[in-house]
């Protein structure tokens, strides 16, 4: 069996979403140096399901989330792990970039894009929430990424905004951490999305003895909920 239909067949058993990017000519989905040498990608997504999602307007409901963003992150580990392991055994080179891991800083950035990354892939796009939305899941999914040096069949099928004149997430954000824009190339990320006024807005509500999370701009994004009925594969975790 070839390895991309190895990949196809693993990711497909094990994952809620997957797709494949080339990184050729999109060398600004990585941010750190020494990974720019890898031309490939692969995107993993695992969801967080509806039950926890939804409820993430009270104090409980935020406490099962950040059980199950735990779980989701350590079940994408393991599988970006195994997946390098198959892409090893066909001799190529592989890793896995840590779905979870910022880079030390101000800036609250990972190794990688795993959002740009997915959005090459053709899984959805970067909201003006700032977080990936899958046509399907919406922002409900967890992503990882890993990156190779195997030359995998894909053509990139980047998927443009889908926001349009929605703005739930910026009327909804406890400190209006969104600007209303839509994602471009061209606009900054600190242009559209205040990543410090939502740590610190965490921070506060860890000094109140509650969860440190909020997830209201996860919560209330209608591409999470439209299709709700519609998606096809059973929770993962
Ligand atoms: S998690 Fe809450 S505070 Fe942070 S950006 Fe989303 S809605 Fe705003
Ligand atoms: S809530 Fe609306 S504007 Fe915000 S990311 Fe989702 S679709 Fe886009």
């Amino acid at each position: 069996m070839e390895l991309y239909e190895k990949l196809t067949e693993y990711c497909e058993a094990k994952l809620t979403l997957y797709g494949f990017a080339n990184l050729e000519e999109n060398k600004e989905a990585v941010f750190l140096d020494q990974l720019k040498r890898y031309d490939y990608a692969i995107a993993i997504g695992i969801n967080i399901p509806d039950n926890i999602v939804d409820n993430l307007d009270t104090d409980e409901g935020r406490k099962k989330y950040l059980e199950a963003y735990t779980q989701v992150n350590n079940l994408l580990n393991e599988n970006a792990s195994h997946i390098v392991e198959i892409i090893k055994q066909y001799g190529f080179n592989a890793v896995n970039v840590d779905s979870s891991y910022i880079l030390p800083g101000e800036n609250f950035v990972g190794e990688i894009s795993h959002k740009l990354v997915a959005n090459l892939a053709g899984l959805g796009w970067i909201g003006k929430s700032a977080l990936f939305i899958n046509p399907y899941y919406g922002p409900r999914v967890r992503w990882a990424t890993i990156l190779t040096d195997a030359a995998l069949p894909v053509e990139n099928k980047r998927m443009k905004s889908r926001c349009k004149s929605c703005r739930l997430c910026v009327e909804n954000c406890p400190v209006n951490a969104f600007d209303d824009k839509e994602f471009s190339e061209d606009v900054s990320r600190d242009e559209r999305y205040d990543a410090g006024a939502c740590a610190s807005y965490f921070d506060r509500l860890e000094s109140m003895g509650k969860p440190r999370l909020c997830g209201l701009c996860v919560k209330v994004c209608p591409w999470g909920l439209v299709n709700k009925n519609s998606r096809k594969k059973e929770d993962k975790i």
